[in-house]
């Protein structure tokens, strides 16, 4: 009897576990998540990229992003694990607009993948010319990818052109699921213009225009929004004693009292100006993973300073 029970309760042990190794399977995959081998491997460089891409693909697409969270990609030099990495994706989404990294890298990125399809998510987009350039604002053309403002995605409308071209991309490499791809598309571009019209609202009865920043990175936000960006930084260089005595002359006559800088920049100098003119430093990230999240961030910022 007894050796009745012990075999009943070894057998009961046994389904118990392997109940519990299924469960655990299916936690880990997901119930309607693509298995991994199904994903569509997509490379981009920069992190806001990631968002763009992940919220048209979805569980359809495994995005490798080049230039990690907290590095800058006006200096950053790429890694060999990330090199392996691009190897195996068969797209490329280029921010397009003449960032560093990708007019020092692609040809490199290009070379240990021949037969990745690269690009351009800024098709469409009409540049500013490059503030680090030292070019002229009003007068300044922009001939070549290299002599553009790079930091396009700063402005939602740039974001919605951007989405759309990576959308048109998807549905040539997976045709199968153009509706899954529309659908997330849509929504996301409803988001954007949720966003768009929430800082155009909110920026309109704000006083004073003109925004001091260490790093140019807002031009295309400034552009859009009716505002302007005085840089501390010049032509990707730290400021000089003349140029900083400049921005600081100019930030008295408007009466700024914050200065941003990026999480990816030494902030000495903008702490340094900010004592001149008894200035708070605000610290707003242009390279986030979450952008919608943080566009809302960076509008409350501008809004107060
Ligand atoms: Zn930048």
């Amino acid at each position: 009897m007894e050796k009745r029970l012990k075999i009943l309760f070894s057998v009961s042990l046994l389904i118990l576990a392997i109940s519990t190794v299924f469960i655990f399977t299916s936690m880990v995959s997901g119930p309607d998540e693509s298995p991994e081998e199904d994903r569509i491997i997509v490379a981009a460089s920069i992190m806001p990229q990631k968002e763009f891409i992940e919220k048209i693909g979805k569980e359809k697409v495994h995005v490798v992003i080049m230039v990690p969270s907290g590095a800058d990609p006006h200096t950053y030099e790429i890694e060999p694990r990330t090199l392996q990495e691009v190897s195996q994706a068969p797209l490329y989404f280029e921010v397009g607009s003449g960032l560093e990294f990708e007019l020092n890298y692609m040809d490199k990125i290009k070379s240990v993948n021949p037969d990745m399809k690269v690009i351009n998510s800024s098709k469409g987009l009409e540049f500013i010319p490059n503030p680090e350039q030292g070019l002229d604002d009003d007068h300044g053309h922009v001939h070549a990818e290299n002599e553009a403002d790079p930091h396009v995605w700063t402005s939602p409308r740039n974001v919605k052109v951007m989405v759309e071209n990576i959308y048109q991309e998807l549905i040539k490499a997976d045709p199968e699921n153009k509706d899954f791809y529309q659908k997330n598309k849509d929504e996301y571009i409803f988001e954007l213009e949720e966003l768009d019209q929430k800082i155009v609202q909110e920026i309109s009865t704000k006083e004073n225009k003109k925004i001091l920043v260490y790093h140019p990175a807002w031009g295309y936000f400034t552009r859009d929004y009716g505002l302007q960006q005085i840089a501390i930084e010049k032509e990707g260089k730290e400021p000089t004693p003349q140029s900083m005595a400049n921005v600081i002359e100019q930030a008295k006559k408007n009466n700024i009292k914050i200065i941003f800088v990026s999480p990816q920049f030494s902030r000495d100098n903008a702490d340094f100006i900010a004592e001149e003119l008894d200035a708070e430093v605000v610290l707003i990230d242009p390279l986030s993973p979450d952008y919608l999240e943080n566009m809302l961030i960076v509008l409350e910022a501008f809004k107060k300073s």
